[in-house]
């Protein structure tokens, strides 16, 4: 067994110690101290890093009681001084008695138990058993950052396994033996084993940053202090740009978004009617231009950035007249449209003059003898296309 130096005191972030083991595993060694100020990984809370005579404590975990310390190099010296990184432990331990903070606030309120409990480098996520109205969580959140301000103790009892009925527990301990209570001064009282703070106003500000429906109950992202601060930062410049780049003060800007994307969808409805408009001017004008051969009228243009749903529209109605044989192209998306079109009575396979066509240039599509389109990425534009076709065929 390990003698536990964080379990009193979460504040020794240096100590020595005198290894009494070392295991190499696939070039790594696992490091066993007589006593250690390292947290090993447990109850939801990441492992502390570090160093150990200089050399880099990666990861620490805990197996039946003995704790072992990943280091990168073998010590040389049977006496150590272990080094807590310290912010990434501040980081861990108030991100700790903050969910301590949360779990406690949202059970008195609201007799809300807490079941999933997740913390990262980046993320904290507390999940309760029940779903919370917005007003709800603001009051949570009201109620935590209160509590902070009027820097609330927190402390640590040893009780034994008989005497934990005395404490008003939020729940019961999952050991028998070495428990620890944590009490948040007339708020909270808790087993755990995890590091905390010892006042409430070490952690700074507790923000609820988002929640959603997760598993019948609510998962909350929740960021205490240095965390909550650079999110406000990041906010605060993301403000900054979105109003600078649109011209509008931060109480104006979602108004003027809104009016934004209404002016959008307004100028798109009517690009989208002049478009019809064109289309059906396109389709009254081009039986002009037709090329008469063999009883057949010829329509080979190269209609610009129209997409193939247009050049359809177009040829439905042309071909709706007796006589004519479409063929049309297109640009849009960076590939080339193609489209055989005949009226219902010619007698002409559109098929066959549309596989001539694209096993020429390399095209992809198909139909039946009455119509047949497709396209692709080719070498030549869709003008240089037709004026080929156009060569090929009157
Ligand atoms: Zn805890």
């Amino acid at each position: 067994m390990t003698e536990k130096l964080y379990i009193n005191d979460s504040y020794i972030y240096e100590f020595k110690g005198i290894i009494e083991e070392i295991i190499e595993k696939e070039g790594k060694y696992h490091v066993v101290l007589d006593k250690t100020g390292f947290y090993p990984e447990g109850g939801g809370q990441p492992s502390d890093i570090g160093s150990m005579n200089g050399i880099k404590v990666s990861y620490v975990y805990i197996e039946n009681g003995t704790i072992y310390h990943i280091l990168d190099e073998k010590p040389e010296s049977k006496e150590v001084v272990g080094k807590i990184d310290i912010p990434n432990r501040v980081d861990l331990t108030i991100h700790h008695s903050g969910q301590h903070l949360f779990s406690s606030i949202a059970f008195k309120l609201y007799n809300a138990a807490t079941v999933g409990f997740h913390l990262t480098k980046t993320k904290m996520t507390v999940d309760l058993d029940i779903q919370l109205a917005d007003r709800q969580v603001r009051e949570i959140e009201a109620k935590a950052n209160q509590l902070i301000s009027s820097n609330k103790k927190v402390k640590l009892y040893y009780p034994q396994a008989n005497e934990i009925d005395k404490y008003p527990l939020r729940k019961v301990p999952k050991v028998k033996e070495n428990i620890r209570l944590v009490e948040i001064e007339e708020t909270d009282f808790t087993p755990c084993g995890g590091t905390h703070v010892k006042g409430l106003l070490e952690l700074k500000l507790f923000k609820i940053k988002s929640y959603e429906n997760y598993k019948g109950g609510m998962r909350f992202e929740i960021l205490i202090g240095d965390r909550a601060i650079k999110d406000y930062n990041n906010k605060s410049a993301l403000m900054k740009s979105l109003t600078s780049e649109f011209s509008f003060n931060q109480l104006q800007l979602l108004e003027g978004l809104i009016k934004l994307r209404e002016n959008n969808k307004e100028l798109s409805d009517q690009i989208k009617e002049l478009k019809e408009e064109q289309l059906k001017t396109l389709a009254k004008t081009l039986p002009q231009k037709a090329l008469e051969k063999s009883g057949r009228k010829y329509i080979i243009e190269n209609i610009p950035e129209a997409s193939g749903k247009d050049l359809k529209q177009i040829a439905q109605t042309i071909t709706e007249n007796e006589g004519f044989l479409l063929i049309l192209a297109s640009e849009s998306d960076g590939k080339i449209n193609l489209l055989v079109q005949k009226s219902k009575e010619l007698d002409a396979s559109c098929k066959e003059i549309y596989k001539s066509i694209s096993d020429k240039h390399g095209l992809r599509g198909g139909g039946n003898d009455n119509a047949c389109q497709g396209g692709g990425k080719l070498n030549v534009s869709a003008e240089e296309l037709i004026s080929l076709i156009r060569d090929e065929i009157v």
